[in-house]
């Protein structure tokens, strides 16, 4: 008998020799029937691997994210079987998961259409429908060498295997693929798939190699997974900030500085509520803000390290003959204010914001709209400490993030908390001493987090923050990173209790991380509509004809007294043509006015999203959309 220790903290005593699959089952019937995967010992293994010592044992379902990536990875190989079926020219390359899906790497002289995925799927429909298992065999690294001579593609992969056994997976019909595993436990396991797309890519990504076709699919546990899966895809498309940008008159890109965003007059209003609203809570929670400049010498860089590691992508210049960089981070221009005085112990801690602007040169490949851009700017901050106040400090940043997420309608989250790496600088304790401080924070706040062990950066640990939006897509945007670096590199000091001179402790924080993404994400989360406080026209009165003019003028007066955004429409169309102009521009009120209305002081308000119109007296209507503007309500119902 071995003893198996179970997530739960059980423990079962099991024979010697039982495979994952026959301990699921022991366990109940539904965790075998959902399984596709176990950890034993740590290490994500196929169900038929037997257990033959004391150890620690998960079973992994698709609703682990490893037991989704297994079966997602799976579903690769049977689409490569379906493609080799069909196509036996096919030679392939390497099938990774991806987010949400995976993808092949093909080289075939053929090119595979979009018009081909039905036949590609139909063919991998019937393999599912066989549910034929996968079948794992293991040889020699010189045994498949010489078993995959001639395969240029393959022969390289195993050359970079760091392993001397290779393995192979089958999954019945002679179809055969080198992979490490591990595997669904039979093809029938997974419940819904499509073939997505198709795009080229050059072998390692090297353009001087062959351009290979890559094959984008997309499996889940279930069809009706699948179908959210697909409807949450055609929603972001209607969704898409850059449309939706261009229609709404936000903001725009020009070549004449791709990658760089114009923004407009009325993006510009929504960035500045942004930015008051983070001004604001920079009050709240003790923070001073600073601004430094944007082009710096280059010998402020080379003592920074961004010289060294982070050159390929800042852009540079030359003034007078001396070399110059534009920023790519605020920090090392935040050290010399730090360094313009003697600093204390009794003025920590101490905490300095600058929304700055930073350029980091991205391939153009990878520029996506507001989401991935070259410049930016950070709602950054540093904050100075000792040591026995990280934790303190980091619960404000906490609550800091929290407040400022909840006021922008985000409900849900994620944190990781990335520790020490191998390669880091820093002595063990220090390390200990900060990685504890936030576990300390995370526990004081009662958050749940996932830790990426090892993964932080290499000058000290972090927390970093998602938002999932209404479609379930998760941004990272807030990060809260230790520094034991910059205060050595830049002799950064305080004065201690002890009236000596230490460094302090510098912690880097960021609540929304660009202001360009997050107004993306925001435009994206709200489709358009934005939250009341945020629209950039918050008020339209729409005049039924030329004789109510003048008292549509006086309601708008009224209204833009009370700092309301807020237009007339007073053109020649028709009020329904003016409501519908007004729709489409997402308008969040519309107040018709007729004489009627004229004669009462009175209001007939149209609200986005709500069916019923409403006749309320204009000092009420005022009072209310005031108070929902204050509360920051994103209902606009009343
Ligand atoms: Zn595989
Ligand atoms: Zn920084």
């Amino acid at each position: 008998m071995v003893k198996v220790a179970l997530p739960d903290g059980s423990t079962l005593s099991v024979a010697d020799g039982i495979t994952a699959m026959q301990l699921a089952e022991q366990i109940g019937r539904g965790l075998a029937k959902a399984a596709v995967a176990a950890k034993i010992n740590g290490q994500l293994r196929d169900l038929s691997v037997s257990i033959d010592s004391d150890t620690t044992v998960q079973i992994v379902t698709p609703k682990d994210e490893d037991g989704l990536e297994v079966m997602r990875h799976s579903c690769a190989h049977i689409m490569a079987e379906a493609i080799c079926s069909i196509w036996p020219a096919a030679k392939l390359v390497y099938g990774p998961v991806v987010t949400d899906g995976f993808y092949y790497d093909i080289d075939l002289d053929e090119p595979i259409r979009p018009a081909d995925f039905q036949r590609i799927e139909q063919k991998m429909q019937e393999i599912i429908d066989s549910d034929r298992p996968f079948i794992r065999k293991e040889m020699s690294k010189a045994e498949a060498l010489e078993k995959l001579a001639g395969d240029k593609y393959k022969l390289d992969n195993i050359n970079r295997a760091d392993s001397d056994i290779i393995s192979f997976y089958s999954h019945g019909d002679g179809f055969e693929d080198l992979c490490r595993g591990p595997h669904l436990p039979g093809t029938g396991k997974i419940g819904g798939f499509k073939v997505m797309s198709v795009a080229g890519a050059y072998w390692h990504g090297d353009p001087t190699q062959k351009m290979l076709q890559r094959v984008y699919g997309t499996a889940w546990p279930t069809k009706k997974e699948l179908d959210d899966y697909l409807h949450r895809l055609e929603e972001a498309k209607k969704r898409d900030h850059r449309v939706l940008g261009k229609q709404l008159d936000l903001f725009s890109f020009n070549e004449a500085g791709p990658g760089f965003a114009f923004i407009h007059a009325k993006g510009t209003v929504i960035w500045n509520q942004v930015v008051n609203f983070l001004r604001d809570k920079n009050i709240k929670y003790g923070y001073n803000e600073i601004r430094t400049p944007i082009i710096l010498n280059e010998e402020l860089w080379h003592k920074s390290g961004h010289w060294d590691n982070y050159k390929e992508n800042m852009y540079f210049s030359e003034i007078d003959g001396v070399g110059y960089a534009v920023k790519p981070m605020n920090c090392p221009g935040g050290c010399l204010v730090y360094k313009t005085r003697q600093h204390s112990y009794r003025e920590f801690p101490m905490r300095v914001a600058e929304f700055g602007m930073v350029h980091r040169h991205e391939a153009s490949g990878v520029m996506h709209g507001l989401f991935r851009v070259r410049q930016f700017t950070q709602d950054d901050a540093h904050i100075y400490c000792t040591p026995n106040q990280i934790e303190s400090e980091i619960i404000g940043v906490i609550d800091l993030i929290f407040e400022v997420y909840r006021a922008f309608g985000f409900e849900d989250f994620l944190i990781e908390l990335s520790t020490m790496p191998i390669k880091h600088i820093g002595s063990d304790e220090i390390w200990e001493v900060a990685t504890n401080a936030l576990k300390d924070a995370l526990a004081h706040k009662n958050i749940e987090y996932k830790i990426n062990a090892g993964d932080g950066a290499f000058y000290g640990p972090k927390i970093d923050f998602h938002i999932k939006d209404c479609l379930q897509r998760s941004w990272q945007l807030g990060t809260i990173q230790l520094d034991f670096s910059m205060p050595q590199r830049f002799e950064l000091v305080y004065t201690d209790v002890d009236n000596t001179d230490k460094h302090p402790v510098m912690i880097h924080r960021a609540v929304l991380g660009s202001f360009e993404r997050f107004i993306g994400i925001l435009i994206e989360h709200y489709a358009g509509n934005l939250p009341l406080w945020l629209s950039p026209e918050q008020v339209r009165i729409l005049s039924i004809s030329e004789k109510t003019n003048d008292y549509a003028k006086i309601v708008q007066d009224k209204l833009n007294d009370a700092s309301l955004r807020c237009s007339c429409d007073l053109s020649d169309e028709k009020v329904n043509a003016k409501i519908a102009k007004a729709h489409s521009e997402k308008l969040p009120f519309m107040l018709v006015v007729g004489p009627k209305e004229a004669q009462s002081d009175t209001v007939n308000v149209r609200i986005q999203g709500v069916k019923e119109t409403k006749t309320v007296d204009v000092d009420e209507f005022l009072r209310i959309a005031k108070q929902k503007i204050a509360d920051k309500e994103i209902e606009l119902a009343f």
